[in-house]
């Protein structure tokens, strides 16, 4: 029985990471989970699965979760970092899903880290900003990071068996998003609701967005950089708009290794999970003959600018990726208010890089410092330009 720690358990990487739970009860069962703020569907959690402990955000949403519960299994309610960093450290634990919204998910999952637990990673923003001192440290306490973003899980699978100083390069897919084919010139014009409307993969608002500007193609870019160890003139972006190819890997023969699947996160989710063996998940294998086409295109760096600057900042590294991240995260949550135009994102986000600057070498105070100034200009940068 291996015993997990679900953080972001409300968020769709934990639901679905529950269905997996659910659908094999003899292999696994939840000692923690965490979200952060909401409060009914934890407590729907908390009943269905009876962890030792819940964590939510602040004490008042500690309070309303301690009364959702009621008389009902018992568990110790925390709230806040220090919650966080317990469930993520908790003794009974064996792997901690790490499936937190953004910056959020980097401290517990440097406290799951130090006390040895192995890692499933779903918050990619945790490399993104500190993949160095991440990787290092996993390194040091010989903890197992396995990637829950399909696109890693892929190039995980690919790299399997076959021998690193063979390979070439990573071939990153992604679909594209929902405005591949868009006018450039309309980017202005995007609502909230088309941006929400992704067409194959059903996700959390942020990444949603993040996936519709390719944000999320660039911050994968940077995860896969410190994940694998491999140099971005090694990791090239290939727009796969049907979503079934999820990752490839090029070999020093000219062999490319590829893993396909229906998208569907609980495949990658299982797979981090009960790493090296497969569950009989039964999700359904695509209908190739039904399919009949599957397409490749090179990004359009020029309209999607959000791309364009990630590879920038993962190029130059250092503290550009942490203010990238930050910077994004201002303007996403911006666009989402309704606060800045669509193509505001990209604005937002090449303003405050080019205004912030970089710091070479890095330590986590030097890189929570610019998480910091990234989020005050980026915020300064929002208010100036939006909304329109
Ligand atoms: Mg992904």
């Amino acid at each position: 029985m291996k015993q997990l720690a679900i953080l972001g358990s409300t968020g769709s990487i934990g639901q679905n990471a529950l269905k997996v739970v659910a659908a094999f009860p003899e292999r696994f069962s939840v000692a923690a989970l965490a979200a952060h703020s909401s409060v009914d569907l934890l407590a729907e959690q908390i009943h269905r699965f009876r962890p030792e402990v819940a964590v939510v955000i602040d004490a008042n949403r500690a309070a309303q979760l301690r009364d959702r519960v009621g008389n009902g299994p018992p568990v110790q309610i925390l709230h806040g970092s220090d919650g966080y960093a317990a469930a993520a450290s908790l003794p009974s634990v064996h792997t901690v899903l790490t499936a937190m919204v953004g910056a959020a998910g980097l401290m517990p999952t440097l406290a799951a880290i130090d006390a040895g637990k192995s890692i499933a990673l779903a918050n990619k923003e945790t490399l993104v900003m500190a993949g160095d001192i991440v990787m290092a440290r996993a390194r040091e306490k010989e903890v197992s990071i396995l990637p829950v973003d399909s696109e890693h899980s892929a190039i995980f699978q690919c790299l399997a068996g076959n021998r690193r100083q063979d390979l070439d390069r990573i071939l990153l897919t992604g679909s594209g998003g929902p405005f591949r084919t868009r006018d450039r010139e309309s980017f202005a014009a995007i609502t909230v609701e088309e941006a929400l409307a992704h067409p194959n993969w059903q996700m959390g608002p942020k990444i949603t967005i993040d996936s519709s500007t390719l944000m999320n193609k660039g911050l994968e870019f940077i995860e896969a950089r410190h994940l694998f160890d491999v140099p971005p003139e090694r990791i090239e972006v290939v727009i796969h708009p049907q979503s079934i190819v999820h990752s490839m890997v090029a070999y020093a023969d000219g062999s490319v290794m590829a893993q396909l699947g229906a998208p569907d996160m609980r495949g990658a989710i299982a797979y981090a999970l009960s790493y090296p063996e497969r569950l009989a998940l039964k999700l359904p294998v695509p209908d190739f003959a039904a399919l009949g086409q599957l397409t490749f295109e090179a990004p359009d760096m020029d309209k999607f600018r959000c791309l364009a600057l990630a590879l920038k900042a993962c190029e130059g590294g250092g503290t550009l990726p942490a203010v990238l991240n930050a910077a994004n995260e201002v303007a996403v949550e911006a666009f989402l208010d309704h606060r800045l135009p669509y193509d505001g994102i990209a604005a937002v986000v090449e303003e405050t890089l080019a205004r912030c600057g970089s710091t070479r070498s890095v330590d986590m105070a030097g890189i929570l410092d610019a998480d910091r100034q990234g989020r005050v200009v980026a915020a300064e940068v929002a208010t100036r330009l939006g909304p329109r």
